[in-house]
């Protein structure tokens, strides 16, 4: 008989839960709120969570008509995590600190457990099923809160010597005075993120320059600057024009590094051709090579379960 496979993608504050087929469709999904009863308290033992976890985890799985039949569970966790000891070393906005998640999940569910960082795991699912599809050599990036970034060369994921490879967020921009969230000045991401988008747009708008967005007063978020850009905005256009040839200066230099064949640019700050078109510009102007594709994520939400469920079955691309 056919078995089940879950993906699950751990978010700050939600959890969401899908549960594949044998042909990796995806049957049922669930989300719910992510438990956090110790948080901001450090734990390494988040019991109550991954309890609350694997009861959710077989109650869809029977629902899905698969009862005692589950494969292997993949799982997306935001923070540093250790895929071969099955380790998060070092999560902050759930709190938790070397929690053994692979092994805690398999005891509780019978069934082995994979586990990686949630943006690789994101990219990973892009990759396979998404934007990235039929391609092996990839930069992918999540635009949200912050920018991070995942680089999958040859099929295999890139995770670095201490697990930190795409923390391009944190590389300086010259000329950028914004205050960083990790005590920098001037990182990448307070410009490249939904919070940078917003703020530059907050920044015009206390500058007096004449924008829609200054009805908006000082609650701009991200997607406002979208919309203004629909509406014709010069003013939220420019944001993005600044954002895109920021980002397409860092990633000239990958892209001279790694030649690939495909940049995502996925999370909810992602904008469509608003971003896409000055980083393109930046790289046709600049990359002395053929120019890698540039694609938003085609998958959604869905795409930190697609990957993970994937992760689950088989590891990396190969
Ligand atoms: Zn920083």
């Amino acid at each position: 008989l056919e078995k089940a496979i879950v993906g699950v993608d751990i978010g700050g504050t939600n959890t969401v839960i899908g549960v594949f087929d044998g042909s990796m469709s995806l049957v049922k999904k669930h989300t719910f709120p992510t438990l956090k009863p110790d948080f901001p308290k450090k734990t390494n033992n988040p019991s109550l969570f991954l309890d609350a976890l694997a009861w959710e985890i077989t109650r869809l799985v029977n629902e899905s008509g698969y009862t005692g039949r589950l494969e292997s569970v993949g799982m997306g966790v935001p923070g540093q995590v250790d895929p071969v000891g099955g380790m998060v070393l070092g999560a902050a906005n759930l709190a938790w600190y070397n929690v053994p998640v692979a092994e805690e999940m398999s005891r509780r569910l019978g069934v082995p457990v994979r586990i990686d960082n949630d943006v690789r795991i994101y990219i990973l699912g892009e990759t396979l099923a998404g934007a990235g599809k039929g391609y092996t050599n990839i930069i992918g990036l999540t635009l949200g809160t912050g920018l991070a970034a995942c680089t999958i060369v040859e099929g295999r994921i890139l995770r670095g010597s201490n697990l930190f490879a795409g923390e391009i967020g944190h590389d300086t921009v010259k000329g950028v005075t914004f205050q960083c969230n990790c005590g920098k000045i001037g990182c990448l991401e307070t410009v490249a993120s939904a919070s940078g988008i917003a703020r530059l747009a907050a920044e015009a708008v206390r500058a007096g320059r004449e924008t829609s967005l200054s009805a908006l007063g000082s609650s701009i978020t991200s997607y406002d600057v979208y919309q203004a850009c629909v509406n014709g905005d010069a003013v939220a256009k420019e944001v993005f024009d600044f954002v895109g040839t920021v980002l397409g200066e860092k990633l000239l230099t990958a892209v001279f590094l790694i030649n690939p064949e495909m940049i995502i640019i996925g999370g909810g700050a992602a904008a469509g051709e608003y971003l896409l078109r000055p980083i393109r510009a930046v790289l046709e102007q600049q990359y002395t090579q053929k120019s890698p594709l540039l694609s938003i994520g085609q998958l959604g939400d869905s795409a930190g379960l697609i990957g993970a469920a994937h992760f689950a079955k088989k590891g990396d691309l190969r």
